[in-house]
């Protein structure tokens, strides 16, 4: 089959088996092309709990997919890569959470949605980077929290909330390496670009591009709205690059620089179109979570979702 042979066919079978498929933005071009929904973490939940479609196909990593079949029993949530991982979910176990836990009893714990299920389970609020201020701003002033697992993502949450917070210690590897150097670098090259830049990137730490009048820190829908609403002509954007084409698309007329080359996601780039016609055709790559986790982790998502 040659690949407009592999799209037709991709776009039949969800038709014939009434079939939806939910493609974050750091997925391959041909994937989101393909999505009857693409988005952020907090997006993609969103469209999982709402479809009234039988199947969900999931093209993302792992806690993602597995974040759907949480949130909506009731469907078969598959896979194309079930083997995808994600750096920043493997940094936190259920185990090192308990422990986090018992030396904090009082604490309250917001995890990020990057985690496993059997870290939600254990977990008080979820949260995305699109709505992780709001979720810290609800709890009550004088309640310790304790933020994981992506120390870059609950530092800047600190900066601006200006509560303290204990911060687990992982990160993701991709927006991990996205430096003040190399912001300051493209601010120098680029005088008239907005910054636009993802909370969980290394140069939150850094007090100068914080105050910075031409650097923003967003989720990534957070960018993406950002680059249509503003009347500018070039941005320069520091996420995974997979968001590029997205970006381009909106707004075809406006130039988006990368912040470097190769911030990209080995993870987020496994589904392919042949796996995603394979999963389509044999419905294999089932995602399952054991009913009581599945119970348990639920409820730290619906009260995100219910912010
Ligand atoms: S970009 Fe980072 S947080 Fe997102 S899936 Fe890849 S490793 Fe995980």
């Amino acid at each position: 089959m040659d690949r407009q042979e592999i799209i037709a066919r991709i776009q039949a079978l969800k038709k014939e088996k009434r079939a939806i498929v939910l493609a974050h933005y750091y997925t391959l071009p041909e994937i989101q092309d393909l999505a009857d929904y693409l988005g952020d973490s907090l997006g993609l939940s969103k469209q999982a709990a709402a479809t009234d479609a039988d199947i969900i196909v999931f093209c993302g990593v792992h806690f993602m997919a597995e974040t759907a079949a949480i949130i909506a029993p009731d469907k078969k949530v598959l896979s194309p890569a079930p083997e995808a991982g994600c750096s920043l979910a493997d940094s936190a176990t259920a185990e090192g959470l308990r422990q986090w836990k018992e030396a904090h009893p009082n604490g309250l714990v917001v995890s990020y949605v990057n985690t496993t299920a059997a870290v939600k389970a254990q977990t008080d609020y979820c949260c995305t980077s699109s709505n992780a201020l709001n979720v810290v701003r609800s709890l009550p002033e004088d309640c310790e929290i304790l933020f994981g697992p992506d120390r870059n993502l609950g530092a800047w949450i600190c900066q601006k909330t200006g509560r303290k917070m204990e911060l687990w210690d992982g990160c993701c590897c991709v927006h991990d390496q996205i430096t003040s150097e190399m912001v300051n670098s493209m601010l120098d090259r680029y005088p008239d670009a907005d910054v636009l830049i993802h909370p969980e990137s290394k140069c939150v730490n850094d007090p100068a591009i914080l105050a910075h009048p031409r650097v923003f820190f967003y989720s990534t829908a957070g960018i993406m709205d950002h680059s249509v609403r503003v009347n500018k002509n070039r941005f320069v954007i520091a996420t995974e690059e997979g968001a590029l084409y997205e970006l381009g698309k909106r707004s075809p007329q406006k130039e988006f620089i990368p912040v470097a080359q190769g911030v990209l996601c080995e993870e987020m780039k496994k589904v392919t179109l042949e796996r995603l016609l394979e999963t389509l055709e044999t419905e294999c790559g089932q995602v399952r979570v054991p009913e009581e986790i599945r119970q348990r982790a639920l409820l730290p998502i619906e009260r995100m979702m219910n912010l």
